[in-house]
C-alpha cells in the first residue's frame, strides 16, 4: 500500500492505502466510519489530547494547535520544568499525520510513484488555484477508481465535490497498482517536515474566492 506508519515508542508499523487510513491507525477504526468532516475533526482532537497526555508524561510540554480556532490545549498545564515541545496539529489529516512525524511520535513512508504526503508540483498548481482545483475530479482516488463512488468515502460524488476533503490527494499523472510492492521512500528524503505542513499540509479551501486562513 502507499503509505507506511510506523509508531515510534512501539515499532509498530501500519500501512495504508489512502490518508484517511493513516490517520485511522493512530486514531483508531471508528474514524473510518465519522460521518462527516466534523466528526472527523473531534475524533483528531480526542486523538490528539490521548497523544499529548502520553507525550507529556515523557517529559514534553505539548500544545494542540489548529490555525483557524489557535491554541486548543492549556498550556499552563506543561511544568517549567519540561524542556521539549511539541505541537499536534488537527486542522485536517495531512497536517495531523505531518506534526506527529514532526514530534518524532511516527514515522511515515511513502511509495516512490505517489504523492500523499510527498510534494509534487500538483501540490503547488492547486495551491495556485487558492484551493480552486481541490475537488473529486482531480483527486486519485476519483481517478483511480474511475467511479462516481469514492472508495475512500465509499460514498456518490460529483467533479466538483471533495473541496473539504481530508483525504484528496493529487493525481501525480501515474499510478502502480498498490498491491504490488514497490519502493518506499521516507517522506522527509527530500523535504524537511515543516516544507511538506506548507506544500503538502494544507487545506487551500475556498470561502468566498478566498483560500481559508493558514499557519
Ligand atoms: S471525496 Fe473526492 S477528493 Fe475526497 S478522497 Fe474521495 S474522490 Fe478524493
Amino acid at each position: 500500500m502507499p503509505l507506511q506508519i510506523t509508531i515510534q515508542e512501539s515499532g509498530m508499523i501500519w500501512e495504508a492505502k489512502t490518508i484517511r487510513g493513516a490517520a485511522a491507525a493512530i486514531i483508531g477504526d471508528e474514524y473510518l466510519s465519522a460521518k462527516d468532516i466534523g466528526a472527523e475533526w473531534d475524533l483528531r482532537l480526542a486523538a490528539a489530547k490521548k497523544l499529548a497526555a502520553q507525550a507529556k508524561k515523557n517529559g514534553c510540554k505539548v500544545e494542540i494547535y489548529d490555525c483557524r480556532k489557535g491554541v486548543l490545549s492549556d498550556e499552563k498545564e506543561a511544568s517549567e520544568e519540561l524542556s521539549n515541545k511539541i505541537r499536534i496539529r488537527v486542522e485536517n489529516d495531512r497536517v495531523f499525520l505531518l506534526s506527529l512525524v514532526k514530534a518524532g511520535i511516527i514515522k511515515i513512508s511513502e511509495r516512490k510513484d505517489t504523492y500523499f504526503l510527498r510534494y509534487h508540483q500538483k501540490w503547488g498548481v492547486l495551491e495556485n488555484s487558492a484551493g480552486a482545483l481541490q475537488c473529486c475530479s482531480n483527486c486519485l482516488h476519483r481517478i483511480y477508481d474511475k467511479n462516481i463512488v469514492c472508495p475512500v468515502y465509499n460514498t456518490e460524488k460529483e467533479q466538483n465535490d471533495g473541496t473539504d476533503c481530508n483525504s484528496y490527494t493529487v493525481y501525480p499523472g501515474s499510478y502502480v497498482d498498490e498491491y504490488q510492492g514497490g519502493t518506499y521512500l521516507d517522506i522527509l528524503k527530500d523535504n524537511t517536515v515543516d516544507e511538506l505542513i506548507e506544500k503538502v499540509g494544507q487545506l487551500w479551501m475556498v470561502d468566498g474566492g478566498q483560500p481559508k486562513e493558514s499557519e
